[in-house]
């Protein structure tokens, strides 16, 4: 499924799940009814109406149950970029008397834009800085989160270097500041166990195409009470999704995302286990060879499938050209294609060239160990190609 026809004709190997997954074919069957003979509008009262809001409403559940939530403070939204802004937005429209938002500098351009934007309209927005390990130094956000903020935003995980980020610590040093807690928590739903009770936030926003369901749905956790009162929802149009997300529901993509979620719950751990030691094996055999790579993270709690290596003086897009037999990424797929290199590199302190020199490759439920030694073996023979010829132009 994962050997796909190349434009070129070759088959290539997917290893940029970080960036997207396809759908688990259970998805796609589920999804198909809905698209087709069960089409009825979820808002409608009439039998084919009264069917799509019950479907709607097991994916709910399903979504509730593998986060640790209750069911209704489960809201569709259109994907984590949606979900990530009604948060932000949702907080601060209604102009609260608490003026700092505290967010890290790693995190996805879906939070740290609307960060930007709030701060032009008169809000402090703090960014905490990563240490080169690729996780929010807490000395700083212990220090930075105080009685004026209104919510603290931070990754579960990053999407560029997979570290895990100290979510609970931090929610509970908020909680005790008073302040709102938001964990985009895209690239931890399939990977690892996640609860947002466990976690203690507020907030928190889901993928379904990070996790083998549909792209074009996803969820906001609202964890109701004081947190759900706070938020003022930026929409206005009908009172679906408790006027959180109005609009009419996205039925098929909605179960199929709870399809995606009912594998998810009945993934074993050793799933966990079978992609830490691919990306592991992946490493290693990739660092015999080439012994000036670097691996960023490596020493942090990280996603189990997902490696950022820096290979010096190999630019990430000759990597990409000279591997057509490969599905790796340069950074974010968000931004890549963009000139700029990776902020979150930069972030935790890369130079310039090294942040252009480093890839991503990120194993999936499909991924095998022959994958990985495949990988090892096109890039270890694109550096030399791609060493030799900078090597003969520079003399
Ligand atoms: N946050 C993170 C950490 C992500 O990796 C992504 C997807 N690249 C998003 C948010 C945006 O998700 P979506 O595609 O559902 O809008």
């Amino acid at each position: 499924m994962h050997d796909l026809p190349s434009m070129s004709g070759q088959s290539s190997i997917y290893l940029d799940h970080n960036a997207t997954t396809p759908c688990a074919s259970e998805v796609i069957d589920a999804m198909l009814p809905f698209l087709i003979e069960e089409f009825g509008n979820a808002s409608s009262g009439h039998a084919m109406g009264r069917k799509a809001a019950h479907s709607v409403e097991l994916a709910r559940n399903m979504l509730a149950r593998v986060i640790g939530a209750d069911a209704k403070e489960v809201y569709f939204t259109s994907g984590a970029t949606e979900s990530n802004n009604i948060v932000l937005r949702g907080l601060t429209d209604v102009r609260p008397r608490r003026t700092r938002i505290v967010t890290t500098a790693i995190e996805h351009p879906s939070v740290l834009q609307p960060c930007r934007f709030l701060a032009s309209q008169g809000f402090e927005v703090v960014e905490l800085p990563a240490t080169r390990g690729g996780v929010v130094d807490l000395d700083n956000a212990l220090r930075i989160i105080d009685d004026n903020t209104l919510v603290v935003s931070i990754q579960g995980a990053n999407n560029e270097i997979g570290t895990r980020q100290p979510v609970e610590v931090i929610a509970r040093v908020a909680h005790e500041r008073g302040a709102f807690v938001h964990c985009d928590a895209t690239q931890l739903l399939g990977k690892v166990r996640f609860s947002v009770s466990i976690a203690g936030v507020d907030f928190a926003s889901f993928s379904g195409h990070k996790a083998y369901g549909p792209k074009g749905i996803g969820a906001l956790f609202v964890r109701s009470g004081s947190a759900r009162s706070a938020i003022a929802p930026p929409y206005r149009g009908g009172s679906q999704e408790g006027r959180v997300r109005p609009g009419t529901m996205n039925v098929p993509g909605i179960v199929g995302f709870g399809e995606a979620l009912r594998l998810v719950r009945d993934q074993s751990d050793d799933e966990s286990n079978r992609l830490r030691v691919l990306r592991d094996t992946f490493e290693q055999m990739i660092e015999c060879l080439v012994p000036d790579i670097s691996t960023n993270g490596a020493e942090a709690d990280r996603l189990p499938g997902t490696s950022s290596i820096t290979i010096p003086g190999v630019p990430a897009s000759m990597l990409i050209a000279n591997t057509p037999d490969l599905c790796i990424s340069d950074g974010a797929a968000c931004s890549s294609g963009a000139f700029e290199p990776s902020h979150v590199l930069l972030a935790i302190g890369l130079s310039r060239d090294h942040a252009e020199s480093t890839v991503r490759i990120s194993f999936g439920r499909n991924s095998t160990i022959g994958h990985a030694r495949q990988a090892v073996e096109s890039i270890v023979s694109a550096v030399k190609t791609i060493r030799k010829r900078l090597r003969r132009v520079s003399v």
